[in-house]
């Protein structure tokens, strides 16, 4: 197939969705492969080493969107890039924030076919093409550099001859992808780690980190038959509120990563919990993105607010552009061989991981949670 691969034009993105590396592999599956000039230039993957993998170089946008099959990208597509589209053809890359009207309207128009990769199920089958997974543990790895960087107290424990300093205390909130990764790069750095999770089944992998697990009486129905958050009901928050304003105030470094699908971020730490932390302490909200786990996170700005430091983090994955675009190469990949794995070619809809990323087939809405709107925050 002729696969194009754009230039990210998203304010401040980093990545790019194929590397050399695996563009040599696509083409020796027999692939043609079209990369916009300097697409990989700010992961450091220059021109030169795609010209290299054999893929072609190409200078205009317009010639690149019109000539190919399969569109593969990172960011969602904006209007002009949908309009570039050629007829008929398939756009792969994370969609949710573009799933608009206009979308729709252009998917219908040029009779698009789009797969969104956050719709990618978390099922062991799907391991290799889990983007928002490997996106999200570098997010949780990078949290608590950035955490360290604003904090002014070592994490490791530090004996030296002016004293011993005790480690700096870490509270996870939320040990999903993102939360794991940020209990192991803390355990790592030397902190004292604990974490909190709605989810029971996580206090092992908690406890295996070597992290403690901040106990509370949980509700036994904590998820989806889907395997995702289930919102909790009010009297849960209440309690929850009372148990992370307790521990938070015991710790250094707050992380939160708490999400509920399709829906605005629950608010954990209040403005409340905020002024009875410690001075000096950092909240790095990985919420952001979903309006924040905390009550005064602002998201894309870092500020000082009752003497600690909040951090609304977004797109941390583009900070780590060389890694990030392998994963993802990886990931779409992997992805775009299981879709196609057919001699003909043809899309497998009985395929539940074909079926529930298909936003788009031929310009027409095949996607039930798309169908229900699940992203605008209505529940199904
Ligand atoms: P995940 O679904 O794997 O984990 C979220 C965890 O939060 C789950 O374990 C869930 O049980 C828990 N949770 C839900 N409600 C809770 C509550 N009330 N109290 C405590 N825990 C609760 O998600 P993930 O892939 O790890 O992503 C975590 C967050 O990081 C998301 O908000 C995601 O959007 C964000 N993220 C941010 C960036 C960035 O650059 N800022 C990048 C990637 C991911």
């Amino acid at each position: 197939m002729k696969i194009g691969i754009p230039k990210e034009i998203y304010k401040g993105e980093k990545r790019v969705a194929i590397i050399p590396k695996i563009a040599t592999h696509l083409l020796k599956e027999g692939h043609e492969l079209f990369i916009e000039a300097g697409a990989g230039e700010k992961a450091c993957f220059p021109d030169a080493e795609y010209k290299q993998a054999g893929a072609v170089i190409v200078t205009d946008t317009q010639l690149l969107y019109s000539g190919i099959e399969v569109i593969m990208k990172i960011q969602p597509p904006q209007k002009h890039e949908l309009e570039m589209l050629k007829n008929g053809s398939t756009y792969i890359g994370f969609l949710s924030s573009a799933l608009t009207d206009d979308f729709f309207k252009l998917m219908s128009e040029k009779s698009i076919t789009s797969f969104a990769m956050e719709f990618i199920p978390r099922i062991s089958r799907s391991q290799s093409m889990d983007a928002l997974s490997s996106m999200a543990s570098i997010a949780g790895y990078r949290a608590v550099l950035i955490a360290a960087q604003y904090l002014g107290k070592f994490f490791p424990l530090m004996m030296t001859a002016a004293g011993t300093i005790p480690p700096a205390r870490v509270l996870v909130v939320g040990a999903g992808v993102a939360g794991l990764q940020a209990i192991a790069t803390a355990r790592r750095l030397g902190a004292r780690v604990e974490a909190f999770d709605t989810r029971p089944a996580v206090k092992e992998q908690v406890e295996s980190l070597g992290a403690q697990f901040v106990e509370m009486e949980l509700v036994a129905d904590a998820e989806t038959s889907t395997g995702y958050a289930k919102e909790m009901t009010e009297e849960f928050m209440k309690r929850e509120h009372e148990i992370i304003g307790d521990r938070a105030a015991q710790n250094h470094v707050v992380i939160t990563t708490a999400q509920l699908f399709g829906k605005r971020a629950p608010i954990l730490i209040t403005e409340e919990i905020v002024k009875k932390m410690q001075k000096g302490s950092v909240i790095i909200d990985l919420a952001a993105e979903q309006g924040g786990n905390c009550e005064i996170t602002e998201p894309g700005k870092n500020i000082c607010k009752h003497g600690v430091t909040i951090c609304g983090v977004l797109n941390l994955p583009s900070t780590l552009p060389i890694d990030a675009s392998a994963m993802y190469s990886r990931n779409i990949t992997e992805f775009f061989k299981h879709l196609y794995m057919a001699e003909d070619r043809k899309l497998d809809f009985e395929d539940k991981i074909t079926k529930n990323s298909c936003v788009t087939y031929n310009g027409k809405i095949v996607n039930d949670h798309v169908r229900k709107a699940i992203w605008k925050g209505v529940d199904t």
